[in-house]
């Protein structure tokens, strides 16, 4: 997950996403609030153990949301992501996700985080507000997410099952590509994958030579730690390339998420969009190039 949203991009965002979406898993006031009487210990609530949510259940499939605080699955948010999971199967041409995804939705940040700390250490150091695991089991394993209720939820579900819809049916998903195209999918609908912000700092840090865009070498990227902000933006940009550029490219990703889902890794994606792209790094660079003026005159209109 990207840290922050900031800079020129933000107000264009806050329309989109803003403030709807903060209360968007609440009920609103005017609606009956959760009897306090229905918890247990409530005197005792800071000392007691982390433990998971579990008390309300909303099931958009193959997800389970569960939460501590009421859930009413009519929430638009849900239906919008029963929409990204259509959404994914069909861009990406990919047999339905079925394995059941668990999501976990903490009330607070502090319960959140108090829960990492306890059960996943490694994860809570990295400081994120939502993850994506799968988790070994007997005979298979456990796909979860866990988030808690923030300004970000919205894009941090959309991003966070991006993820897990994923997991579902490919084992393997090389990590700059699971991140971007999680970076892709996390946009609001209707945004065609667009990250403004990712826009501006790619074409800022391309023109300051701060940045230097290379497929292979992000396909060299195999741990968590790699992936940094800049990996993050350039894994969305080649994404979005590909699902926005020629046809071909798309055709290119594709038949290689195929391959991941056989037995055999198909080995690096570069090479191929080579022959689709005989400058890769180039046609990235018009790519953003042309995302930049189509922003602008969005903003232009919107003015
Ligand atoms: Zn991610």
């Amino acid at each position: 997950m990207m840290a922050s949203l900031v800079g020129a991009a933000a107000p264009f965002l806050a329309l989109l996403v803003g403030c709807s979406s903060f209360s968007f898993l609440r009920s609103t006031p005017k609606e009956k609030p959760t009897p306090k009487v229905a918890r247990e210990a409530p005197a005792h609530e800071d000392s007691e153990p982390a433990r998971l949510p579990s008390r309300f259940q909303v099931r958009v499939a193959p997800v389970l949301f569960l939460s501590d605080y009421q859930l009413h699955p009519d929430l638009p948010l849900f239906s919008e992501l029963a929409d990204l999971r259509d959404q994914i199967q069909k861009d990406l041409a990919l047999p339905p996700a079925t394995e059941t995804v668990k999501v976990y939705l903490f009330e607070t940040e502090k319960q959140y985080r108090s829960y990492l700390r306890t059960e996943y250490p490694e994860l809570y150091k990295l400081g994120r507000r939502a993850f994506f695991i799968a988790q070994p089991r007997p005979g298979g394993e456990d796909l979860l997410v866990f988030t808690y209720d923030s300004k970000r939820i919205r894009q941090d579900l959309r991003h966070e099952l991006t993820h897990a819809l994923l997991h579902g049916v490919i084992k393997e998903v090389p990590q700059w590509l699971d991140e971007g195209l999680a970076e892709y999918y996390e946009q609001p609908p209707g945004q065609n994958g667009v990250n403004p912000e990712h826009v501006q700092r790619l074409r800022a840090d391309l023109a300051s030579g701060r940045a230097r865009l290379s497929l292979p070498r992000l396909e060299k990227l195999t741990q968590v730690d790699d992936m940094k902000p800049p990996e993050y933006r350039e894994s969305w940009a080649w994404a979005h390339l590909m699902l926005r550029g020629k046809p071909e490219a798309r055709a290119v990703l594709l038949a290689y998420l195929q391959q991941l889902r056989g037995a055999k890794h198909p080995g690096p994606l570069a090479p191929r969009l080579e022959k689709v792209y005989s400058a890769p790094d180039e046609a990235l660079t018009a790519h953003l190039a042309r995302l930049e003026a189509e922003l602008s005159r969005q903003q232009a209109d919107a003015r």
